[in-house]
């Protein structure tokens, strides 16, 4: 057992307050603040591309992350504990640089500070006993180091990446991959559908889902995440 506690002393906090959490920003020696993780779950059609309005498509539907989960610039990700099944999930995560409620799909997009490559990093056995028991995912998804992220890239830099590969290589094969435009829900339509549930905020993140292919990682792996348009993550499973 171990415990952990404040040892240095700030005015108006009775503990020291907790360190904010962040990602880099590809270009600039700044910060991306973050403020919640929201996660998109199933969003990418196993098939052909959707063209136009889907009236069958499901409503998306969303769990969080800690914002503290995020690795930022992660190059390692430590196997965690009580799982002997972790999966990889590839994801485009999207960084908020202004919120609200009730925004508007057309008017969704001018939210967005940037774009990332990150990977949802999921105890798929402890995910699966909850979703059986009908409880909450949080020890199967939100756990420490759950989400290494690369650097944010402004908007000014890669636009509003809507199509494009996105795969996951484990020891150079590929596992994972699909095609930005296979998201059911798109970038606008998410921040538009969250800002009917949340009050979004600058600072939040978005991982927008993950294509077909995802698999058990072991220790000693070499996980290389590419979004086109965006970048790429590769990290080790230590
Ligand atoms: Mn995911």
């Amino acid at each position: 057992m171990s415990s952990q506690s404040a040892a240095v002393s700030i005015p108006g906090y009775v503990i020291s307050p907790p360190e904010q959490a962040s990602l880099s920003v590809a270009g600039t020696e700044e910060r991306f603040p973050v403020h919640r993780v929201y996660c998109v779950g199933r969003n990418y059609a196993a098939h052909a591309v959707e063209m136009g309005h889907d009236p069958d498509k499901e409503p998306p539907f969303f769990f969080q992350k800690n914002p503290d989960n995020l690795v930022a610039d992660a190059n390692e990700f430590p196997y965690p504990k009580a799982s002997q099944d972790v999966h990889h999930e590839i994801e485009l995560l999207v960084a908020l640089k202004s919120g609200g409620e009730d925004i508007d799909v057309n008017d969704a997009l001018e939210c967005v500070f940037g774009y990332g490559v990150s990977l949802d990093m999921t105890r798929r056995d402890l995910q699966g006993e909850m979703k059986k028991l009908g409880r909450p995912w949080e020890i199967g998804k939100a756990f420490e180091m759950s989400a290494p992220a690369g650097p944010v890239y402004p908007v000014s830099a890669v636009g509003h990446p809507a199509a494009g590969d996105i795969w996951l290589k484990v020891n150079d094969d590929v596992r994972q991959s699909g095609d930005l435009n296979q998201m059911i829900w798109k970038t606008a339509e998410m921040i538009s559908i969250l800002s009917g549930l949340f009050t979004l905020q600058p600072g939040d993140v978005i991982l927008t889902g993950t294509p077909a292919g995802v698999g058990p990682v072991q220790r000693g792996d070499n996980l290389h995440g590419h979004i086109a348009g965006v970048g790429d993550l590769t990290v080790r499973v230590s």
